[in-house]
């Protein structure tokens, strides 16, 4: 690579269905256009020749049905072209899923099975392309004018918002390319760890939570009923991972499974889903261009999404920092902590840890560097079934003047309980 000047543009010209794939540079942007012909990001249309810039890091693949110059600025750690891709593929499931929105948009809306559009949950063992291919199922139906709703189950590296949640938000043009997902009003629920086998109880409570609620939002919405969803889920499918797959298909009464890249899970989800005749199990290729991330990678990109989600992408929000007394703020925790004394319980009966119990934590240093979501929560029996309005995170603790120092995206007012306090959720996992 070299540093941004004329001498690292570099013209590539794509035949037709094949892809440049891209690994942008670890420490500078790079910047893209194209120069002619037809081109698409992970189902988003590049506009012709205007310069886009892709921050450091990102790895993604320019495709072309019908052949593309594109131009490159910038160093970057790998490109090179592809032409063979599982798009075809890929693009005649959206066709499918196309015409099931226009048959239950045709529908009449008071009858409740053929008005409801497609419901598609994309599942795979990690790495194998889920998140890329929900995203281009859903830009390719905001294309063509439909709002599916995009829900994200992976609490590890979603991309909806920060890690440690489960969130779902309206897709109503196709995703831009550099900035994701937007933003303005999804609907997150708050589980606090990286991975469900941390309180398996807890993740499907807040699964049955989310997908209710959406499930009451597609009632008074026959356009995003008919749109349907797209469901983005962990790469956990072994064990408890694959008893909660099952969990959120038949949660979300999904009725279209898409398999990437796993025989195995593919026959297995068919032998069980077969008793359930609506639901249809497609195994789909695995894209040769996914990159595979280990674990310290998958570390980094949580780091990034959280620092993301107070200063922007590129370090364009800042966020305000606030003091509040000890007294204002409610904190408390979900799961853990034996449910009854020892002594409470029949001889030789060990204590067990209720999953969904909520308990008050005390203000105190431990919090430092914590990332706390702010729930609507009234009441602190509301916690579980509420969603969250943001995040806060913690940078001081003073004990003496019992005062917290906290960053939060905007100045706004945290949403309060009925006292006028609000309630924040301990976070037990993410630390700085
Ligand atoms: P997880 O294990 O977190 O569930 P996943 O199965 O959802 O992962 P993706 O996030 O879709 O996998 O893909 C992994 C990475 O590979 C992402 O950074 C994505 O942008 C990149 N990627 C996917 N497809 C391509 C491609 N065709 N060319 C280049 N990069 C790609």
């Amino acid at each position: 690579g070299g540093s941004g000047s004329a001498a690292t543009i570099k013209q590539v010209k794509l035949e037709r269905e094949s892809e440049l794939r891209i690994e942008a540079s670890n420490d500078a942007p790079l910047r893209l256009r194209l120069l002619n012909g037809t081109a698409e990001i992970f189902g988003t249309e590049l506009p012709p020749e205007i310069w886009l810039s892709f921050p450091p890091r990102l790895k993604f693949a320019v495709f072309t049905w019908y052949g593309a110059t594109i131009e490159m600025d910038g160093a970057t750690e790998t490109d090179y072209t592809a032409d063979e891709t599982p798009m075809v593929s890929y693009v005649n499931v959206h066709a499918v899923l196309d015409g099931r929105r226009s048959r239950a948009k045709a529908s009449s809306p008071d009858d409740s099975e053929s008005s409801k559009g497609p419901r598609v949950i994309v599942v795979g063992p990690t790495d194998s392309g889920k998140s890329t291919l929900s995203r281009m199922l859903l830009s390719w139906a905001a294309k063509q004018g439909w709002k599916p709703t995009f829900v994200d189950l992976d609490i590890g590296q979603g991309s909806i918002t920060i890690p440690g949640c489960i969130a779902a938000t309206p897709i109503e043009m196709p995703i831009d390319p550099v900035e994701g997902i937007p933003l303005e009003m999804p609907l997150v629920y708050f589980y606090g760890h990286t991975t469900p086998s941390n309180n398996v109880e807890l993740y499907k409570v807040l699964v049955k939570e989310l997908a209710g609620m959406i499930e009451r939002q597609f009632t008074g919405n026959a356009e995003s009923r008919a749109s349907g969803m797209v469901i983005n889920t962990m790469g956990w499918i072994e064990g408890v991972g694959y008893d909660l797959l099952l969990h959120s298909i038949r949660t979300f009464k999904a009725n279209v499974v898409l398999v990437l890249g796993q025989e195995k899970l593919c026959s297995m989800l068919k032998d069980v889903l077969k008793s359930e005749p609506k639901v249809d199990v497609v195994k789909l290729q695995r894209s040769g261009g996914v990159v595979s991330r280990n674990a310290k990678v998958r570390q980094k990109a949580r780091s990034y999404r959280i620092r993301e989600y107070f200063y922007g992408l590129s370090n364009d929000l800042s966020p305000h920092s606030n003091i509040a007394n000890f007294s204002d703020l409610f904190v408390y925790r979900v799961g853990g902590g034996p449910q009854a004394p020892r002594s409470a319980l029949p001889i030789g009966a060990e204590p067990a840890a209720d999953p969904t119990r909520v308990v008050p934590v005390n203000i105190n240093r431990d919090l430092l560097h914590l990332v706390l979501a702010v729930s609507f929560a009234k009441e602190p029996d509301e916690i579980i079934s509420s969603n969250v309005a943001g995040f806060i995170y913690v940078t001081d603790i003073d004990i003496q003047r019992k005062k917290i120092t906290y960053l939060a995206p905007s100045a706004g007012e945290l949403p309060s309980n009925r006292t006028g306090q609000p309630i924040l959720l301990h976070k037990t996992v993410t630390r700085g």
